[in-house]
């Protein structure tokens, strides 16, 4: 296939005076294999879209634009335009957007391109911003079936981590509020050109229809949760304490209320008492 091949890459970027950005985190997939079989995985059929984040020179997209009905690609880097313009040539439902995905309302851009389509979303992420676009993505509660990205493959390993477990971080709880999350295949540093200096992981996280539990405030969990692993190497009950402003002796009350030791550390909390840690914090808090 010509978009790994990597001499027709080094043609094909020489000709548009292309160099790399390791700050945009580009370093571009050369293996054959990975491409079709992240796209299967993806799920997305005939009948479906596809929003795809950093496109590169487009040698998923083109993976993509074969199974489904639709591809929309989000490229911040405006040298890329016109080398997409060349490689997506030949397929006329692969669309280009020049943007920053952290900037672009993927809501109203499902709206406006995808109407009643199933859509998922595919991507080999930035490493310099891979957690915020995961959160980006999850936050907006967007319409989507499920995101499938390649990740760095210590991300891939926290992400995906069961909550409750020594791997588990607060990127790890929030994510299984809104998705469950698995890991599917690695992909090797030399996968890649230039080589990173790490591998990489492809993961799937397949959103909820419903939150795994039931919380009174949202946005009051998510700062339970990310107080709560604030400080790794203590108890959870510091971390809270600290960075909610609620009393020491209020948070062991809490623990105790909902049958957990005042000495848990937060990577040994499950879902279920994380969520009912926060009720009874905000219960506590609101006096
Ligand atoms: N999909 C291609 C591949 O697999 O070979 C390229 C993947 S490369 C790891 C990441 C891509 O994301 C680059 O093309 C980069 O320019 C783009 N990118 C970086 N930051 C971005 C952002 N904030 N919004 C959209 N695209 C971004």
């Amino acid at each position: 296939m010509e978009l790994t091949d990597i001499n027709y890459i080094k043609r094909l970027l020489g000709r548009h005076g292309f160099t790399f950005s390791k700050a945009l985190g580009q370093n571009f997939l050369i293996d054959p294999t990975v491409c079709p079989r992240m796209a299967e995985m993806c799920g997305a059929g005939p009948d479906d879209g596809v929003i795809e984040i950093g496109p590169g020179i487009g040698v998923l997209t083109v993976e993509l634009a074969k199974r489904a009905k639709k591809t929309v690609s989000v490229e911040l880097d405006t040298r890329l335009i016109p080398v997409l313009a060349e490689t997506l040539t030949d397929y006329r439902n692969a669309q280009v957007i020049n943007a920053d995905v952290m900037k672009t309302d993927l809501g109203r851009l499902i709206d406006e391109q995808f109407g009643g389509m199933r859509v998922f979303v595919c991507a080999n992420l930035p490493y310099y911003i891979t957690s915020p676009i995961i959160m980006y993505l999850l936050e907006s509660r967007l319409p989507v079936e499920s995101i499938t990205v390649m990740v760095q493959k210590e991300a891939a390993e926290r992400l995906c981590a069961p909550v409750g477990t020594r791997s588990a971080g607060a990127i790890t709880a929030a994510v299984n509020y809104y998705a469950s999350a698995e890991r599917l295949f690695e992909v090797g540093r030399s996968s890649f050109l230039p080589s990173p200096n790490v591998d990489s992981e492809v993961i799937k996280l397949t959103v909820r229809k419903t939150p795994p539990v039931s919380v009174d405030d949202e946005k009051f969990f998510f700062s339970v949760i990310s107080a709560s692993f604030s400080q790794r190497r203590k108890t959870a009950a510091n971390g809270l304490s600290s960075m909610l402003g609620i009393s020491k002796d209020k948070i062991n009350t809490a623990l105790a209320d909902i049958g957990v030791s005042p000495t848990v550390r937060a990577e040994a909390l499950s879902m279920e008492q994380l969520a009912a840690l926060s009720n009874k914090l905000r219960e506590i808090k609101n006096g």
